[in-house]
């Protein structure tokens, strides 16, 4: 058991809008609810980006489109080796049971993690190892499936049997683009000068994004990364065979 004294959660929306206002702030431009079509490119070098309603001349892109990022990136001729997997979480009620757990728990021999969310309920997820389900991102069953609901709360429940009144509230969906060793693609794309990739996060993306963001800045406006050597994770590592083989998630023994 490993227990972290300065772990945590963060809401992941007030998180993203924080990361939006600063890079506001810093005179970043946003266009929302824009969508990118194609990459422009002269074969070598980045030229600009499509979008649904304009053509933009740029020299640098940064590829941070998660489950969408390998179609991005095959605009330019680029193949990224990201599949996209379905996840499902649900939330119960747990003020009437004693309140949800103090920590956030990855719990290893039941194949499920918690947390708290918020006051009174309790966030669960299923963990490793299980079968993972492959989708389109576009198209893919947002509902979660009644057995789901079923088997993670008779696993929580095994482990904590004081939750066996816990009320069911809330269940959703989410996304994972997921490499094929479980680590993310960062850096730049031989042969396409301009082009940067940050995707491929495999689930463990959110607790990095500040030092990544560092990383992938320096790595831009001075040529490499220097506070951490990250040209391992480039994508140049599938084709030279280089993959990673710290585990997690699927790729583990
Ligand atoms: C259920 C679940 C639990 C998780 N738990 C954890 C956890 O405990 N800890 C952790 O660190 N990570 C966790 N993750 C993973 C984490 O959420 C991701 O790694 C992280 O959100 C990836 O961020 P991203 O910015 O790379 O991609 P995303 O957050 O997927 O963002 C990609 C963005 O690109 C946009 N986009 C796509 N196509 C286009 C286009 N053509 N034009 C313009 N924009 C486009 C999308 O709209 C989206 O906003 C979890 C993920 C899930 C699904």
């Amino acid at each position: 058991m490993a227990y972290e004294p300065g772990s945590g959660y963060a809401d992941p929306r007030r998180s993203t809008y924080a990361y939006v206002r600063r890079f506001l702030d810093l005179g970043g431009e946003l266009k929302e609810l824009t969508e990118v079509k194609n990459l422009l490119t002269d074969g070598q070098h980045i030229t600009g980006i499509e979008t649904d309603g304009e053509t933009i001349s740029c020299e640098v892109v940064v590829n941070v489109a998660g489950p969408w990022a390998a179609r991005i990136a095959a605009t330019a001729g680029v193949d990224v080796p990201i599949q996209v997997t379905r996840e499902e979480e649900i939330i119960c009620e747990t003020s009437d049971v004693g309140g949800p757990p103090k920590l956030c728990f990855s719990d290893m021999a039941k194949a499920i993690y918690y947390r708290p969310e918020g006051t009174t309920r309790t966030l669960i997820g299923r963990g490793f190892p299980k079968d993972y389900q492959y989708v389109e991102p576009d198209g893919y069953n947002q509902e979660v499936d009644a057995p789901f609901i079923d088997e993670i709360t008779q696993r929580f429940r095994a482990r904590w049997p004081s939750f066996t009144s816990a009320l069911f509230i809330n269940s959703y969906t989410g996304l994972y683009d997921v490499t094929p060793d479980w680590h993310p693609i960062l850096g730049r794309v031989d042969n396409m000068s301009g082009l940067y990739l940050c995707a491929g996060f495999s689930g463990h993306g959110f607790k990095i994004a500040p030092s990544i963001g560092e990383l992938m800045t320096e790595e831009i406006v001075d040529g490499a990364a220097h506070s951490i050597d990250i040209s391992r994770f480039n994508l140049r590592r599938f084709e030279q065979g280089a993959l990673f083989t710290a585990a997690y998630g699927a790729n583990r023994a």
